[in-house]
């Protein structure tokens, strides 16, 4: 069993590493923004709410975020795979420890949180970029300079919470994909 947290700001490339590791190492794959992102697009109760703290570059209150989180946990419990990987939770101090005690439940734990380390100019340029493609509507100037205060604010703290549990990877999150995801790999495999 390995379960892991993709961590870093956003923009990091979260997401696109995470889709490397799940065919690595045959893991489940829960993105908090890709599951927000399905209900706004679908019209949901769920997803008229974080869209109202999504387009400002807030966060969702953590009492609904562990609700949905614990929601997505308990369907994905049956079905084998080898773990699970967490993209995007947890974003704050009160998420992680809710997800302690969830994983707890099942016996498990976090076996490693890897932290993917970004320059702040690289991760601004990424979401413009992203913005253009994707046309994501948070993924524009005021709102990523927001997101990024958040990630200050609330999201980072976690890193020196990981680290004293010795369970933070530092991973430089400013090469290729191929590079970076070559690195996580080769970390996490002899462990595996
Ligand atoms: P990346 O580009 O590295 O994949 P990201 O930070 O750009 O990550 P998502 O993880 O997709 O984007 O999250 C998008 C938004 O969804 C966040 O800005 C936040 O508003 C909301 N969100 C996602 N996960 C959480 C969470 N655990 N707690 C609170 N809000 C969340
Ligand atoms: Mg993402």
């Amino acid at each position: 069993m390995m379960n892991l947290v993709i961590f870093g700001a956003p923009g990091c490339g979260k997401g696109t590493q995470s889709e490397r590791l799940i065919k690595r190492f045959g893991l489940h794959h829960i993105s908090t923004g890709e599951l927000l992102r399905d209900h706004i697009s679908r019209g949901t109760e769920l997803g008229k709410i974080a869209d109202s703290y999504i387009s400002k570059g807030h966060l969702i209150p953590d009492d609904l975020m562990v609700r949905v989180l614990a929601h997505e946990l308990e369907e994905k419990k049956d079905s084998a795979s080898n773990g699970v990987i967490f993209d995007g939770f947890p974003r704050t101090i009160p998420q992680a420890i809710a997800l302690e005690n969830l994983l707890k439940e099942h016996q498990a734990e976090i076996h490693t949180v890897v932290g993917l380390e970004v320059d702040e100019d690289e991760l601004v340029k990424r979401m413009i970029q992203r913005g253009k493609e994707s046309g994501r509507a948070d993924d524009n100037i005021d709102t990523i300079k927001e997101r990024l205060n958040v990630y200050h604010q609330r999201t980072a703290p976690l890193r020196d919470y990981y680290k004293k549990q010795g369970k933070y990877l530092a991973v430089n999150g400013n090469g290729t994909v191929d590079e970076i995801s070559e690195y996580i790999e080769s970390a996490l495999a002899p462990q595996n």
